[in-house]
């Protein structure tokens, strides 16, 4: 089956999950509100993943809609770090002098329940993603402080391979540009998409790019992750972000584990990331003291480079602070 086959046959309304058996026809009323504010897409590959007699599974908290979605704090923003005040132009994120988001795609391979751009794309979608390619091009031709275009969310491998090349040749023949850099979902949640024709489009420049992959559970490290891990390394750097979030990764033995899967399979722990305070995500929130106390916990029993550095953002400071 095709990546675009997988795609189509992904479960996309908490209906399905009632057939598949990962929800109950009572757990289904809930997810239904859930899923009319906040878009639901999981591919069955992930669902796969979910240990169906584990209500606390990992896997099913990061994936399957709760209500606890829709309950609001008085500290959770729509657009925590300011996405939209630093939008020069649409579909352009600038918040550090020389390196500016470029959100190609609204589209993600699966809707992480604990996304902290959940409102930009659902209510707030249209502010972020309706101007074109063509004006962000254009931003980033007259704009020579820019050195590295970061791809961020949604997911910028759920475009096709075809078109990321010609993404690529455009910004290649930017000569202020000197690198480029990836964050995605799509190795952890959909692994068929990451194919040779992929990893050959991402490499098909001058640029040697970054590909920042986002594991939060050593459950995610697959063999089938692997595989698309093992192509992506032979032609990008790969490191990895992981966000601390509750019941999911909040343990010194998850994080350990995550790290050495991770470097098993070629990839280096690069980022620790505090939950930013988005809309329906505080159910995922660890206080940074317990973070703290997490974080000092694997830098004892692991190696140096395969400790992530654990940050935050701070809206104002042009670049992650430490915790
Ligand atoms: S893939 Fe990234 S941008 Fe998309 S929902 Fe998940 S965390 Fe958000």
């Amino acid at each position: 089956m095709s990546w675009e086959q997988e795609l189509r046959a992904a479960y996309r309304t908490p209906n399905d999950l009632v057939q598949a058996g990962l929800l109950s026809p009572e757990e289904v009323i809930q997810a239904g509100k859930v899923s009319l504010k906040y878009q639901f897409l999981l591919p069955q590959y992930y669902a796969n993943l979910i240990d169906k007699k584990d209500p606390h599974c990992p896997i099913r908290l990061q994936a399957i809609p709760s209500f606890e979605e829709l309950e609001s704090r008085i500290e959770e923003m729509k657009d925590p770090l300011q996405d939209l005040q630093h939008q020069p132009i649409q579909r352009i994120t600038h918040r550090y002098q020389n390196r500016a988001l470029f959100h190609l795609t609204p589209n993600c391979s699966m809707y992480c329940r604990f996304c902290f751009r959940k409102t930009l794309l659902n209510e707030l979608k249209p502010s972020l993603f309706s101007g074109t390619w063509k004006e962000a091009f254009q931003y980033l031709r007259q704009t020579p402080e820019v050195s590295e275009v970061i791809f961020s969310g949604g997911d910028p491998l759920m475009v096709g391979d075809e078109v990321l090349r010609k993404v690529l040749e455009e910004l290649e023949a930017i000569a202020h540009l000197k690198r480029v850099r990836f964050h995605t979902r799509v190795p952890v949640t959909f692994p068929s998409r990451v194919t040779l024709e992929l990893s050959e489009s991402l490499s098909s420049t001058r640029f040697h790019p970054v590909v920042v992959t986002h594991f939060n559970h050593p459950k995610e490290v697959t063999l089938e992750t692997r595989r698309g891990l093992e192509l992506l390394k032979k032609r990008t750097v790969l490191l990895n972000q992981s966000v601390l979030l509750r019941r999911v990764n909040d343990s010194i033995d998850t994080l350990v584990e995550l790290s050495e899967k991770l470097f098993e399979a070629g990839v280096l722990p690069y980022y620790l990331h505090q939950l930013d305070p988005s809309i329906g995500t505080g159910h995922f929130f660890v206080a940074e003291g317990e973070g703290q106390r997490i974080w000092e916990g694997m830098k004892s029993r692991l190696p140096g480079y395969l400790v992530p550095r654990y940050v935050k953002d701070i809206v104002g400071i042009p670049y992650k602070s430490s915790v």
